[in-house]
């Protein structure tokens, strides 16, 4: 049997492997945490730092494929890795452009899809100077997810939020949508690519509130979105599945905001939605079948289940019961003992064929689940 690993064992993790229980595949999970929500379900469990170069490194050497589900590894090892043979998707100078946003940037802007306007900056003294170039958002090159490493730089009195070290200062974008597009790439390079997603995102935590799939866009914006998403994954010439995310703005200009490399929050509605779901299809990539169907089966939407405020512990789930009466609804509980205010617990996928009943379910469901501790 092929032997797989996963670099990081968090729900994405625990999600790949709910999907490699139908697939010949033998996995193998590093991550620190014993505990984590993939530990319990891969056949091999390797306790290691991902960002260690001999803990990466020893782990690829037992594999037949390795792939990640966080960008945060250490890509040294990874490249002797790949040297050496291993097939890593994505791959590692695809890996590399991605980890960091000042290159990230750097490859939108040479194969000229459009992102939005951005100068480099190292130091907060650096910052200072741009006042000009307000409105803006500042993103630390390295390390930053689920908005942390993203300031909003309105006026000169929020530089005092901005990153001292390498980080990018984005034009400010008029959003009037943010998109997602999943797309997979073979080892082969053939591609196929999922309806559009329309991500909601909660300002004050910067956070995914909920998404709708497939979004409700003209066609003529959907056509330009797939285009873009397009050639940002080709360009980056590597087999794996990919999120580009994008930014439509009041004139329905598109921008493309940033890229994941592997599965990603925005695609769990494909888990129920989609004839093949993220999940699946990344197996089929990294095992080298072909590609599945995209297509949606029904229109969905997804509630994340993230820590509520002034609650650090023990993670206890408010209103479970009541979301699992209502018809076509899928709860999916990551297994993280503990709960912190943003973190991500869970979430819910909701089915229907009314766009109004997705709407409508999907703010009960917000209002009903709280993750909290137990009083
Ligand atoms: P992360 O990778 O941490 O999620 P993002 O780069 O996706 O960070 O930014 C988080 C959010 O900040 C985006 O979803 C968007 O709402 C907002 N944002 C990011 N860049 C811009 C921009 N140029 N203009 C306006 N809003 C932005």
């Amino acid at each position: 049997m092929i032997k797989a690993g996963i670099l990081g064992g968090g729900q994405l993790g625990r999600m790949l492997l709910q999907a490699a229980i139908n697939y010949p595949v033998e996995t193998f999970i590093m991550e620190n945490d014993a505990t984590c929500p993939a530990s319990h379900l891969c056949h091999h469990f390797i306790k290691g730092n991902i960002t260690n170069f001999d803990d990466v490194y020893n782990f690829g050497k037992i594999l037949d494929v390795l792939t990640i589900e966080i960008e945060n590894v250490n890509e040294d090892a990874l490249q002797k890795l790949e040297d050496e043979g291993l097939k890593i998707f994505p791959n590692v100078a695809a890996l590399k452009i991605i980890k960091n946003k000042i290159l990230q940037k750097e490859f939108y802007k040479k194969i000229e899809v459009p992102s939005g306007e951005f100068v480099t900056t190292n130091t907060k003294v650096e910052l200072l100077q741009l006042a000009s170039f307000l409105p803006a958002v500042h993103k630390i090159a390295k390390g930053g997810y689920d908005g942390k490493g993203v300031q909003i730089i309105k006026t000169t009195a929020d530089f005092e939020n901005g990153f001292d070290a390498p980080a990018v200062l984005e034009k400010m974008v008029d959003i009037k949508k943010e998109l997602s597009m999943i797309i997979a790439v073979s080892q082969t390079g053939e591609t196929v690519i999922y309806e559009p997603v329309d991500m909601v995102v909660d300002q004050r935590l910067n956070l995914l509130s909920y998404q709708i799939s497939p979004a409700v866009i003209q066609e003529r914006i959907m056509w330009k979105a797939e285009a873009v998403a397009l050639k940002v994954v080709k360009e980056l010439k590597s087999a794996g599945i990919f999120a580009v995310e994008l930014f439509v703005d009041i004139n329905d200009n598109i921008f493309v905001n940033e890229t994941a490399p592997r599965v990603h929050n925005s695609g769990h509605h494909s888990i129920e939605a989609c004839y093949s779901s993220q999940f699946d299809m990344l197996w089929r990539v990294l095992l080298n079948y072909p590609l599945g169907n995209t297509d949606h089966i029904l229109p969905s939407a997804i509630v994340n289940l993230v820590g509520e405020h002034g609650h650090t512990g023990d993670a206890h789930f408010e209103g479970l019961n009541e979301v699992l009466a209502m018809d076509n609804v899928f709860v999916h509980i990551y297994g993280k003992k503990q709960t912190k205010p943003g973190r991500k617990m869970g979430h819910v996928t909701i089915l229907s064929s009314e766009p109004r009943e997705l709407l409508h379910k999907a703010n009960q469901i917000k209002h009903l689940v709280k993750v909290i501790t137990r009083l």
